[in-house]
């Protein structure tokens, strides 16, 4: 089932190590057929080094097992939620890349103070809330309910990660690998914005900015690269 989408999802979580951003088992990468509803995601606690294809889990957007012989990752509820709660996003990625985490610890948004961020992200990547006591029973389920609330004032879309309190990021996409890329992007920016803000703790910078370089990449009217590629 979903052949495809598995070989994606397999090849997106290696990616993560390809890309420096997971070491040992941290980390996990989802794809969802929207046609269907289901979803393809890694198996819990499996090293990179391990891992094979036919270890994707198949699961529905209620996370009943469809497909496979492992626990799928631990953090399955986070992504079902999301999925439902972000009608266009097809892929999702979680990792403990460092600076990104460390953002995330300490509770800080990534603020949006140069153009690479804006090239990608329309905000500052938010940090959610802390998460309270009755919000532990289902963790990861309530893991995605702070990140949706995260997002009421902000368009999924357009600013396609954030940080979880004292855990670390979650980034989406129109794919896995799209997903794997916001990632990245991610993890940069929060290293840039670090470094920045260490040399000038009143580093800003001015939307007139931001708003030209989020949108000549992706507004109406988008000049960036060439015709039908994506970015
Ligand atoms: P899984 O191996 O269960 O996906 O967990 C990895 C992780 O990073 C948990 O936050």
């Amino acid at each position: 089932m979903l052949e495809e989408l598995k070989q994606q999802v397999f090849k997106a979580n290696l990616d993560l190590v390809k890309q420096g951003l997971v070491i040992f088992t941290w980390g996990n990468v989802s794809a969802i057929d929207r046609e269907s509803g289901r979803v393809v995601i890694k198996p819990s606690g499996v090293s990179y080094d391990d891992m094979k294809v036919e270890d994707m889990v198949v699961i529905d957007l209620d996370g009943n097992v469809l497909e496979g012989e492992l626990n799928p990752s631990s953090d399955t509820p986070t992504h079902l939620e999301l999925y439902k709660a972000f009608p266009n996003i097809k892929g999702i990625v979680h990792t403990h890349s460092t600076y990104a985490t460390a953002f995330a610890q300490a509770g800080c948004a990534i603020p949006n103070i140069g153009t690479t961020h804006a090239d990608y992200f329309y905000k500052d990547i938010p940090c959610t809330r802390a998460m309270v006591a009755s919000e532990m029973d289902e963790y990861e389920k309530e893991t995605g309910t702070v990140i949706i609330e995260a997002f009421k004032d902000i368009n999924p879309d357009h600013t396609p990660g954030v940080l979880v309190k004292n855990h670390g990021p979650f980034s989406w996409g129109t794919s896995a690998d799209n997903a794997v890329y916001n990632a990245k992007v991610m993890e940069q920016c929060a290293k840039m914005a670090y470094i920045s803000l260490t040399l000038n703790p009143e580093t800003k910078m001015n939307p007139l900015l931001v708003e030209k370089h989020y949108m000549r990449k992706h507004g109406p009217n988008a000049y960036y690269g060439q015709k039908g590629q994506q970015h």
